[in-house]
Order: structure tokens, then sequence, then C-alpha cells
């Protein structure tokens, strides 16, 4: 089903009273966004799809624009979710402030349109990634972008501090290490610029040394403690207040980071690269394992039951599937869909 705003706000509520979080899966085609679909099914799990600007530049082929890739996947979204037996919402990742005249703000635009018509918004959330900015233009920005999601039934997400590494051509591998972990500070200074939900409501990338990417054991050092700090500061001043986190570049973090995360108020992790494997691997393998069918060696025709996309498409969204299917169990999302 596709969740009414009213629904994914008791899903994001339900994941923060419940200790669990949401996987959010980026997708860049119908192939990766069924695997996605496919998996929370699979799992009895409510989810996330979420697609970069540059996903979304893909997605829309040869018309190479980002903007109408994202309406194409929200299309799809609309049309597919519906047939799943649990809430799939759709989330816009990272637009930097250079892309949001071009595509975030012209997506709430468009559901602006669809708000008066009657219907529901495009996507159920977005994010302004202002982390290239200081942090008080940053949050100039999405405070005003809070105001226009809050009159659509939009959730925004926001960034403060960096994430490192490097996603769709946003962020690169020098960041400094200092910039990778936020302080309660500047976390204080987002409740102060956004309040605490009662201006609308915001999921919150605090970073705490987590990185795009996935990468050899040992190379992330993620202190999630830095989100309890935050909330212990929020706790202090706005007493029964939680920040919403998200979880940037969680491929490659171990299952007691995860947890510890989650504990400490995380409701939505992204899983990019891990997925991107699963779906990849799966399809080398039906390459190498069918290289007579795929291929037409030595004057052959090849087998069409091989070549077909659709048979090693089939694998590798099962494959994908199962990852995300995996991560719902880890995040504790599994078996408890609002649809249910
Ligand atoms: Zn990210």
């Amino acid at each position: 089903m596709l969740p009414s705003p009213e629904q994914y706000a008791a899903m994001l509520d339900g994941a923060a009273a419940g200790g669990y979080a949401f996987p959010a899966i980026n997708v860049t085609s119908s192939q990766t966004l069924n695997a996605a679909m496919q998996g929370f099914a699979e799992a009895g799990s409510d989810g996330i799809v979420q697609v970069t600007v540059g996903g979304a530049r893909y997605l829309a082929g040869a018309a190479h624009d980002a903007l109408t890739g994202a309406r194409a996947l929200a299309s799809l979204g609309h049309e597919l979710a519906a047939r799943y037996p649990v809430a799939i919402a759709l989330h816009t990742d990272h637009c930097p402030p250079e892309h949001a005249d071009a595509f975030l703000r012209p997506l709430l635009s468009a559901s602006r349109e669809r708000r008066a018509r009657g219907e529901r918004p495009l996507f159920h959330s977005h994010m302004f990634d202002g982390s290239t900015l200081p942090l008080d233009q940053n949050l100039e920005v999405s405070a005003e972008l809070l105001d226009q999601c809050r009159a659509l039934d939009i959730v925004l997400e926001i960034e403060c501090g960096v994430v490192g590494g490097e996603e769709d051509g946003i962020g690169d591998e020098a960041t400094a290490s200092d910039r990778l972990y936020t302080t309660p500070e500047d976390l204080m200074r987002v409740a102060g610029a956004l309040g605490t939900g009662e201006r609308g409501r915001y999921l919150l990338a605090a970073t705490f040394g987590n990185v795009h990417g996935l990468y050899a054991p040992g190379h992330v050092q993620l202190r999630p403690e830095i989100l309890g700090a935050g909330q212990d500061a929020l706790a202090q001043t706005h007493a029964g207040a939680r920040f919403l986190y998200v979880f940037h570049g969680s491929s490659g973090s171990s299952p007691e980071d995860l947890r510890a995360a989650v504990a400490y108020g995380v409701v939505k992790v992204n899983l990019d690269s891990e997925a991107q494997y699963a779906f990849t691997r799966a399809a080398a393998g039906h390459m190498f394992a069918h290289y007579d069918g795929v291929l037409a060696v030595d004057g052959g025709v090849g087998d069409k039951r091989a070549y077909d996309p659709r048979a090693w498409g089939a694998e590798a969204e099962g494959a994908m599937a199962a990852r995300v299917a995996q991560a719902c169990e880890q995040l504790g999302s599994a078996g408890r869909s609002i649809a249910a």
C-alpha cells in the first residue's frame, strides 16, 4: 500500500516509540524499485524507497533530467506500491543547494498542484542536504523548506554535519575527519531553528562518523553515542522531545553499531551499496552460470531463456530483495507493518 501522510507519520512514530528503524533503499530503475518492495513484503515490514538526484537522472533515460526521473519514479511507486501488503513510502535522497531550484522545489510545486486537486503529495518526504553550507545558512534554507513541506503534509529530511565518502557525485573522500562528527551544540541549533516537530515534522541526518560506500572493516569509526548525547541535550531544554535521526552510509556497519544507532533514536537507515552489490552479484552469477546462453558463442544463437533481461533480472531482484529483508530483520521493522 501507498501510505497516506498520516500513515507515514504513524510509521515514523511507531519506529521512534518501538525502538526500531526502517531501511530506506536507494533505487534507480523499475527493477530495483520492485526488488526493494519485494524485500519489504517478504519481511512483513513497511519501508522507504528513495532516489538520489543522480539516480533520478539515470531513471529519466535520454531525457537526462532528474526532475523527470523523480516524477516517473513517483508514478511507478504510486501504481505499484498499491499492490503490496506493506506500506511503502517514497522519498528523495540528498538534494544539495545547487539542485534545489531544479529538483526539490519543482517537486514541491508538483505536490502542491496535486494537493489542490485533492490528491496525495508526489513523495512522502524529501531530503535537503545543506551540509556544504555554513550551518546557519543550511538551517535558514531548511526552515523555509520545512514551512513548505508542512503545508503539503510532506516530511523534510535535513543534514547536520557531513557524511563522508562519495555518493552519486555528492561529497568527496577527503572530508576532514572532525566534520564527520556533529556536536550537541550544532544539534541544539537545529532544534532552535526548526523546532522539535511543532513547526513541521523533520528527519535529521546527524553525522557520527558515517561514510557513504562500502569499505573494508576498520575503515569507518562510528560513534553512535554522539546521537545519544544529542538526545540528552535536547531533553534538557525540550522535555519529552526526541530527534528522529537518519543513518546515512550504513553499508558495512557492524550489527552492534546499527543496534546502538537505533537505540539512540535512528528511525531511517539508508542502504545503497550493499543492495546494489546484491543485485549485481546475482546478475553476474547468472552470466557466469549461463555463459553459453547469454552469449552467442562460436556462431551460435544463445538461449533466449538465459538472455531475456527478465531471466537474470528476476535473479538480481530476488537477491536484492533478500538483502532488503535482512535489513528489516536487523533493524527490527520486520513483522511490524501498519498494514497488517
Ligand atoms: Zn546519504
